[in-house]
């Protein structure tokens, strides 16, 4: 690859046996909500342990069908950390509700128990209606879940991780996505994420009457008689969307999700072999604060971002990227915080998060995906050297 393609921050790893499996449900008779989908719903969730996998279009109407699950509407609010994808605060306002952005810690991202509960004794003194908290697993680190379920409990919010970055991690002996402390964990497909199915998107749950109702909403809420006589009936009891995931994709899917070990494995070698190359860096870079708690049992790593202090360098962040850029080394910023997005800044006006802020500025995702081979990384990390030392 090196000197002559182009090293992405993240790509898919497709093989033969991938190809077969699209090519075996393009030749059989269902498209769409065929029996692909069920067979990967059932491994979704024997791999994630949680009882009910609801399979979707992608992850932002994972989202967004969790949020229907637990009925937000207008003038309802939810907490959501500022470092994280557009679609995790978009999903609250499908519904009509409100974001109320929370700040993260200035060294891992993360929306820790300290910033929900300020987060949250904001919100009592402006006296919203909070209904749940979306948290984010930002690279793949497990945030503190334990923590941020007791607040939870306390205030009687539900805890929805936003796992599109986690699939392939273990928190407390669980993988990502068992629901042992959250009402939902939502997944994506997307081909940068940890396996993909083109575009794609899952929710699993472990109750079955929000499983239900995700299930049914994800298809025009529309509920067929299953008699013999009146099968062509239906009855649409609320409105719903179409937020299917077809055969085809499911297939991938389904493929793709054999491999997720390997994927992890070689991901994690590649994340140690940076680590001790770009440590002589420190403190102009700091590699990625592994465990943010002592309940994280295995990182499943979907970026590999880096703190980068530009002030000591008296280089910006643009030229970084650009001079990277020049050596075909592409790199990426998780996240520009949501809520200096116009959108928002338009709706809520301005809101104070140092951490996040904090954390936008220096942050700076490296090239790991699963086909990178060593010298592609000894190249990346050659050429960082060269600008910063
Ligand atoms: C990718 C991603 C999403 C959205 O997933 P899509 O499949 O692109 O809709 C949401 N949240 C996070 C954190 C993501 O990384």
């Amino acid at each position: 690859m090196k000197g002559q393609k182009f090293l992405p921050y993240g790509i898919q790893d497709i093989d033969e046996e991938d190809i077969n499996a699209v090519s075996h449900a393009l030749n059989s008779d269902f498209l769409t909500t065929g029996p692909k989908v069920k067979k990967f719903e059932e491994h979704f969730s024997e791999f994630t342990n949680a009882k009910y996998t609801i399979s979707c279009s992608n992850g932002t109407a994972a989202l967004h069908l969790a949020c229907l699950a637990i009925g937000l509407k207008e003038g309802d609010w939810v907490i959501v950390p500022s470092i994280t994808f557009l679609a995790t605060a978009n999903a609250i306002r499908f519904c009509g509700a409100e974001v109320l952005f929370c700040d993260v810690d200035e060294k891992t991202g993360l929306m820790t128990p300290a910033a929900l509960k300020k987060a949250i004794s904001h919100a009592k003194k402006k006296n919203l209606v909070l209904k749940a908290v979306i948290t984010v697993h930002l690279t793949g680190k497990p945030v503190n879940l334990r923590g941020l379920k007791m607040i939870c409990d306390q205030h009687d919010l539900v805890l929805i991780s936003d796992s599109c970055h986690a699939l392939g991690g273990v928190y407390d002996r669980s993988p990502i996505g068992s629901c042992k402390y959250e009402g939902f964990n939502t997944f994506s497909f997307h081909p940068v994420k940890a396996i993909t199915s083109g575009e794609g998107g899952a929710v699993t749950t472990n109750n079955e009457k929000h499983a239900e109702k995700m299930r049914i909403m994800r298809s025009h809420s529309m509920e067929r008689a299953d008699s013999d006589n009146n099968w062509w009936t239906y009855k649409m009891d609320s409105l719903g969307y179409n937020y299917r995931m077809s055969d085809i994709q499911c297939a991938l899917g389904t493929s793709q999700l054999k491999k997720i070990d390997r994927f992890v494995t070689k991901k994690e070698s590649l994340v140690e072999l940076y680590n001790i190359k770009l440590k002589e860096l420190t403190p102009v870079l700091t590699t990625p604060v592994f465990r943010d708690n002592e309940l994280v049992d295995r990182v499943g790593w979907h970026l590999y971002s880096v703190l980068i202090d530009f002030n000591k360098l008296k280089i910006t962040k643009e030229s970084f990227i650009i001079k990277l850029m020049e050596k075909k080394i592409r790199t990426q910023v998780h996240y520009m915080p949501v809520h200096l997005q116009p959108y928002y800044k338009r709706r809520y006006g301005s809101v104070r998060l140092p951490g996040a802020n904090s954390y936008a500025y220096k942050t700076l995702s490296l090239p790991l995906f699963t086909k990178m081979e060593v010298a592609d990384l000894e190249y990346v990390v050659e050429q960082i050297t060269n600008i910063i030392k």
